[in-house]
């Protein structure tokens, strides 16, 4: 078990010895790891007799919105007021699947000015946040995997039941793409099994997640991958990119794109794959890789922007066709790691 015998889990034991107001945050266009995590550890607070709040820095998609107690969710950019007021009384605040306070958005400056002790529990690379105690460990598949050995580590063994369970099921399956990757540690499937012995309906979760789309969501897939993919072979790259015009003849809703980026690597050859978004103020990026090229360096360097080896995002300022010449005009320099 990765927490056993650390220090931090002690002192953090200490502090919940006493009623505390803790909050819960994750970072920016939550994805499922962020909300299964979110969720799971704000019911285990709640069966312990704490007084918690979950709070996001905006939307998120509609196909996570069935989780146990989601409703519970505040969505900071709709509850400015209220959201900044709870940060700023809370004893203790944690920050779960961020390394970067920035991505926690527009929460930054109440989270960064509360005297809160804080608590990272993260799985991302290079950590970069001011806290009291970090839980910070790449190898584990998601930071739902880490909610699970917090609560045992916690000794909360006995507060575990099925909505918590499939909390952190929904994170450890859509962080690793359905076990596809990030997920060879033979722990991971230990604790999988043990969320099963909570009786969780894993293929309804399956469903619910991957089988909930609209159908102008299949249809702007089918058109992304028909007209909007550009392949380069030489480079082993591919892109997809959507402009606000085409978003709007779509009808398009947040997570319609959802694992777009992910399409191209499907072809046989392609390692680097790109999705540019265009937002009203900015172009959001996914980059996803297969192998050793390190896509989290790629857009530290030139997209502002950071995460995992092979799954990251980022963001352009430029115009969506500006964004889109950058990248395609950075290939050459990085041939010889795209071939290997
Ligand atoms: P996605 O492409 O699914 O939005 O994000 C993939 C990974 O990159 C996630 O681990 C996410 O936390 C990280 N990520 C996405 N956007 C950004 C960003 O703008 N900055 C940083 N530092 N990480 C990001
Ligand atoms: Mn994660």
């Amino acid at each position: 078990m990765i927490l056993e015998g650390i220090q931090e889990i002690n002192e953090i034991k200490t502090l919940l010895i006493n009623r505390s107001k803790i909050v819960i945050t994750t970072h920016q266009n939550p994805d499922g790891d962020a909300i299964g995590s979110t969720l799971g550890l704000f019911s285990f607070f709640q069966k312990m007799g704490h007084d918690v709040w979950a709070i996001v820095p905006n939307e998120y998609p509609e196909f996570l919105q069935w989780l146990p107690d989601n409703k519970e969710i505040i969505n900071f950019s709709r509850h400015k007021k209220s959201a900044n007021r709870i940060i700023t009384q809370a004893d203790l605040i944690f920050m779960l699947d961020y390394n970067d306070v920035k991505r926690s958005n527009d929460m930054m400056d109440a989270i960064v000015s509360s005297k809160a002790r804080k608590v990272m529990i993260d799985h991302h690379p290079f950590p970069l946040l001011q806290v009291d105690f970090s839980l910070s460990f790449t190898e584990v598949s998601s930071t739902a995997e880490l909610i699970y050995e917090f609560i045992l580590a916690l000794n909360g063994q006995q507060h575990m039941n099925k909505s918590i369970a499939t909390c952190i099921y929904t994170g450890i399956m859509t962080d690793t793409g359905c076990f596809s990757y990030n997920s060879s540690r033979t722990r991971t499937f230990e604790i999988v099994s043990h969320l099963l012995s909570y009786a969780i309906k894993k293929d309804a979760i399956y469903h619910q997640v991957y089988d909930n789309f609209s159908l102008q969501r299949m249809r702007l897939l089918g058109y992304s991958l028909n007209e909007k993919m550009q392949v380069f072979p030489e480079f082993h790259t591919a892109l997809i990119s959507i402009s606000l015009d085409e978003q709007k003849r779509y009808d398009f809703v947040t997570g319609d794109s959802e694992g777009f980026v992910n399409y191209p690597l499907s072809i046989k050859g392609i390692r680097f794959s790109a999705f540019f978004m265009e937002k009203k103020d900015k172009v959001k990026i996914s980059f996803r890789s297969r192998g050793s090229f390190p896509v989290n360096a790629f857009s530290e360097k030139h997209f502002s922007g950071g995460g995992h080896l092979n799954a990251a995002g980022g963001e352009s300022l430029l115009s969506l066709n500006d964004t889109i010449k950058k990248f395609i005009g950075l290939l050459p320099k990085y041939i010889q790691e795209l071939k290997a």
